[in-house]
């Protein structure tokens, strides 16, 4: 069975791309959830997920120092760009950096590389159906790796399960997590707001999309904040080949339903209506 992924990004945080993920995972009918921003997961705030599978992420490898088989000659503190090796040559695991430079120097070879715990993902029951969702340990990098393993996963039940959707809430920004979010996947929501930054960012990540070929639809939350902005936006999405979704006014329901944890679908109001029109049109479309 062919699984359609439709990512849910924006240029940068704070645009409303949860929420819309959030309600899109709660009206439509069987699918996987993917909440790909490891760094700073919260669909689950939303979609209260209860964990069924938790497994840890290594992201990477960090030498270790067998200390019976080192003879302290300096050779590895010499060689090491990040000043990962003490005095009494342990490694630092926070400043070791992988390369492996040590491990391949080493005379007595009393150096190991070992995987490392990075954080954990996991497998949920939500509010929305099944959820893949990760966090990443703070300052650890690598987040693009997980983000590929999670959509592994989740394409990897899609299957099992015959379901033939999986709605990915992805990472802001335009970096490595963004890419691993989109890579592949066949349609691309881009959640903004009429603003100079927020178009320069629509800007930048529909740059960086461009490369993959997925379909673009344009959502312009708050649009009332400029009016004028949201035009321009909009002609400007129109004649860039991204197909316009729709416009989404600023909600005084948001604050309620932000610190009751719920989406705007899930209320009576006029965003939720709203939203439940594009998710129409979303998939009516695809
Ligand atoms: S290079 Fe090998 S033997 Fe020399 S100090 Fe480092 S770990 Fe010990
Ligand atoms: S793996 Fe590289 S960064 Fe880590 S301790 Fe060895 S030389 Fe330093």
């Amino acid at each position: 069975m062919s699984v359609r992924e439709i990512a849910v990004v924006s240029g940068k945080g704070g645009a409303g791309k949860t929420t819309v993920t959030a309600s899109f995972a709660l009206l439509s009918g069987r699918k996987i959830v993917v909440d790909a921003d490891v760094d700073a997961p919260d669909l689950h705030i939303i979609l209260k997920p209860e964990v069924l599978q938790a497994h840890a992420f290594k992201g990477h490898k960090i030498a270790r120092i067998n200390k019976r088989l080192c003879n302290e000659c300096g050779l590895c503190r010499k060689l090491c760009r990040f000043n990962a090796i003490n005095d009494e040559f342990s490694v630092d695991e926070v400043m070791c950096e992988g390369c492996a430079l040590c491990y391949f120097a080493c005379p007595e070879s009393a150096v190991t590389m070992e995987e490392k715990e990075s954080g954990f993902w996991f497998v949920a029951k939500s509010k929305a159906g099944i959820m893949v969702h990760a966090k990443l340990y703070p300052g650890e990098e690598n987040s693009g790796k997980l983000v590929t393993q999670i959509r592994r996963k989740a394409k990897e039940i899609a299957q099992e399960e015959n379901v033939s959707l999986i709605l990915i809430d992805g990472p802001p920004g335009i970096g490595c997590p963004v890419i691993s979010s989109t890579t592949g996947v066949t349609d691309v929501v881009l959640v903004t707001e009429p603003t100079l930054s927020g178009f320069h960012d629509l800007r930048r990540v529909v740059e960086l999309l461009k490369a993959f070929n997925s379909r673009m639809w344009l959502i312009i939350n708050r649009f009332d904040i400029n009016v004028e902005k949201s035009q321009e936006m909009e002609n400007w999405a129109l004649s860039s080949g991204i197909e316009f979704l729709g416009r989404l006014p600023t909600d005084p329901n948001i604050p309620t339903l932000q610190a009751q944890c719920k989406a705007p679908v899930e209320e009576d109001t006029l965003s939720g209506e709203m939203l439940k029109e594009m998710w129409e049109k979303l998939t009516e479309e695809v």
